[in-house]
């Protein structure tokens, strides 16, 4: 342990991370002797993308106590239910990854084991209507809830937006934001510890704990600590995107779409003032001019910027947290946005680092534990985002052969092959994706089990159909209640 008390948190980077990070310390530490800054630069910039979301966002904005209206106003937000994946499974195939549960846990089970029995029976494998969120998404219908229950969503919104609307909670709670540029890191010879940052005007600011918020380049994390990256990109060979915002042709969507492409895929994101756009590919596969003039030619609207391109590998820091330096967001590692899941690695890292903030020093103990569990986080999330691929029923270019070809991390063939002969879900409890996502996405690329379980088959054939037809009569029902998603957006601007 080292014995040096931690008051003084310095953390470079102003993008959705830093002000994120921020937010947060400021909040917990309020009224407590801590001094807090955070370092950015406006002529670097942030990445100026990152606009879906998974639910738990909504958490860590009450953590915040951040009324929902009021984020989605200043955001320039809007709903989303879940994915539509299209052409994924091959050419016209479609599916959607709603947030939410199927059907109803019954006798024990989750329901996808009745169902896939009642598909072996000769029953339609559309499970669309047991699923509110699914058919709210195709009829573009959305309220927070119905009389008989919350409707689960997330949210699209402006990441540029976010973060400033952040600068504002955070700097109210006493963060202190310098503008500056971070030239050098001062090093403490004798442990590696980090003492200072140095401006390129001179000034220098020192901490006890810093917080590397500053996108892929990880200027403390790797820069001065040299921490090494574990690459998955043998496994993800997308190591590239272009994003272009668009006017839209339509009332935004409750929904992100992801469409597979001839090298990659393309996210089409609605926000209430514009749709977000990008096409993520592997550069292997096709350059970054052609990238994007079929973006530009595949867009809802007229183009509301040039295309910006951005290069990535997928993976992460070999530690998250080394010495008296915690990664979060891009600094700290990076998986394509296909589950749009890099906010939320962010938020759970902030939470995380909250939970065992030190106080009279840095126990090596502390560390390994939340090196480990942040590593074993994005390894699952990275197994959930690779099994989108590995099933891709697509041969149709070079990009989707090599991609059958990567093969996939052991702990994934796992969870396939388990749930290819059991109809079962492997998945540990607090890991974001449970049984319904993995079944929705695994069966949504064509995988069908051969068997379930076994309780499934205690229910008599009649009783079991009326519990379906009682399950869809639900979901019918509180669909009926939901207004348009665009008519709740515009309740909130009045
Ligand atoms: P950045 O936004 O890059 O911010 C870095 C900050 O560090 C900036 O303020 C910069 O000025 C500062 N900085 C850097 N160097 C210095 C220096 N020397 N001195 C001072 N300051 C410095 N996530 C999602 O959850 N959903 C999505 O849909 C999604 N889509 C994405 C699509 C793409 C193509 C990419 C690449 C990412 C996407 N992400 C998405 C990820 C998301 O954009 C990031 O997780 C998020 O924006 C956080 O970025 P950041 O704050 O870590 O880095």
């Amino acid at each position: 342990m080292s014995a040096r008390p931690v008051r003084r948190i310095v953390i470079v980077g102003g993008g959705s991370a830093g002000w994120m990070t921020a937010a947060a310390l400021g909040r917990a530490l309020a009224g407590q002797s801590h001094s807090l800054t955070l370092v950015e630069s406006e002529a670097i910039g942030t990445v100026g993308v990152g606009e879906a979301t998974v639910p738990p966002i909504l958490d860590f904005n009450r953590y915040l106590q951040i009324e929902p209206g009021e984020f989605l106003r200043e955001t320039s937000g809007s709903i989303k239910l879940g994915i539509q994946f299209d052409g994924w499974g091959g050419a016209g195939n479609r599916y959607f990854h709603p947030f939410g549960y199927f059907g109803a846990e019954m006798s024990g089970i989750h329901f996808h084991h009745f169902w896939l029995r009642h598909v072996a029976a000769g029953g339609d494998r559309d499970h669309a209507e047991y699923n509110l969120e699914t058919m709210a998404a195709r009829v573009g219908r959305f309220a927070p809830a119905t009389r008989t229950g919350l409707v689960n969503h997330a949210v699209h919104f402006d990441a540029s937006l976010y973060a400033r609307f952040l600068r504002g909670r955070a700097e109210a709670s006493g963060v202190v934001r310098i503008e500056g540029k971070v030239a050098h890191v001062r090093l403490d010879p004798e442990d590696g510890y980090i003492e200072a940052l140095i401006l390129d005007d001179g000034r220098s600011i020192e901490g006890d704990l810093f917080v590397d918020c500053s996108g892929f380049r990880g200027l403390l994390i790797e820069g001065a600590l040299e921490t090494g990256y574990e690459s998955w990109n043998h496994w993800l060979p997308c190591d590239s995107a272009v994003a272009m915002p668009a006017a839209s042709d339509d009332d935004p969507a409750p929904f992100t779409r992801s469409t597979a492409r001839e090298a990659g895929w393309q996210w089409r994101i609605p926000l209430q003032h514009r749709d977000g756009n990008g096409y993520v590919y592997s550069s292997a596969h096709l350059d970054h001019d052609e990238a994007a003039r079929l973006l530009t030619g595949r867009l809802p609207g007229a183009a509301l910027a040039e295309p910006n391109r951005l290069r990535f590998t997928a993976g992460h820091r070999r530690k998250i947290w080394n010495r008296n330096c915690v990664a979060i967001g891009l600094a700290g590692g990076f998986l394509e946005p296909l589950e749009s899941t890099s906010i939320h690695l962010i938020q759970t890292t902030v939470i995380r680092l909250l939970a065992l903030l030190p106080r009279d020093g840095i126990d090596s103990n502390v560390v390994a534990r939340f090196n480990r569990d942040a590593l074993h986080e994005y390894e699952t999330i990275r197994d959930f985002v690779i099994a989108h691929y590995a099933l891709a029923g697509r041969d149709d270019t070079p990009f989707w052969r090599d991609v059958a070809a990567a093969g996939m991390p052991d702990s994934l063939t796992e969870r396939i092959e388990a749930f290819r002969a059991t109809g079962n879900i492997l998945f540990e409890p607090g890991d974001l994706f449970g049984p319904t996502n993995w079944y929705c996405v695994l069966t949504g690329q064509g995988m069908w089990p051969v068997s379930w379980h076994p309780v499934a088959d205690g229910l008599p054939a009649a009783e079991l159909a009326a519990r379906l037809a009682a399950l869809k009569a639900r979901v019918a029902e509180q669909l009926a209640e939901l207004p348009p998603h665009i008519e709740f957006l515009r309740r909130l601007s009045v």
